[in-house]
């Protein structure tokens, strides 16, 4: 089988660039290629409001395709989401709170290496998948469930 392509362009970047280069000097292509792909960002959380632990469930964002993992909408998303959050060097440590385990960006930014499943690492999209922790094929759609019943689709990380 022939893998998908991978939306995003990983060619021309520096090699092993994300263990050298600090975030906020990376180019804007090396910055989205961190990226994994996993598609966990785009999933409805929960916050308890005493603790403030944040949980995952598997109802996601109306514009999340569950097959490729990918905002079927990315670049006009916010026409439809218009809370849909943009990760930079400088809002990441507002959001690191609930940024999932193996989000490619709170590993670099803790100086920690990719996995080996980072499509960085392998040159494959599907790879993400393959190790079993993307969303794909786990989700269901944010109209298809109340919001009074999230917490009856809670997942444990990492998935
Ligand atoms: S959780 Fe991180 S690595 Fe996964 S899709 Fe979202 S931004 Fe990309
Ligand atoms: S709008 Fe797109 S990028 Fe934002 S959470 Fe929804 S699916 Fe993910």
């Amino acid at each position: 089988m022939t893998d998908a392509p991978d939306p995003i362009d990983r060619d021309g970047l520096r090699r092993d660039y994300w263990k050298t280069v600090p975030m906020a000097k990376m180019t804007k292509p090396e910055w989205e290629a961190l990226c994994d792909g996993c598609g966990k960002c785009c999933l409805n959380k929960l916050e308890d409001e005493e603790t403030g632990e944040v949980v995952l469930t598997r109802v996601a964002c109306r514009l999340l395709d569950d097959a490729s993992c990918r905002c079927s909408q990315y670049p006009i998303r916010h026409q439809f989401v218009p809370e849909c959050i943009v990760l930079t060097p400088k809002t990441i440590m507002d959001n690191l709170y609930w940024l999932p385990q193996t989000c490619a960006y709170r590993l670099v930014h803790e100086g920690r290496d990719l996995f080996d499943w980072h499509p960085l690492k392998t040159g494959s999209a599907e790879t993400v998948h393959a190790a079993g922790v993307s969303v794909r094929g786990l989700t269901v759609p944010e109209f298809e469930v109340d919001e009074d019943d999230w917490e009856d689709h809670l997942i444990e990380e990492p998935i």
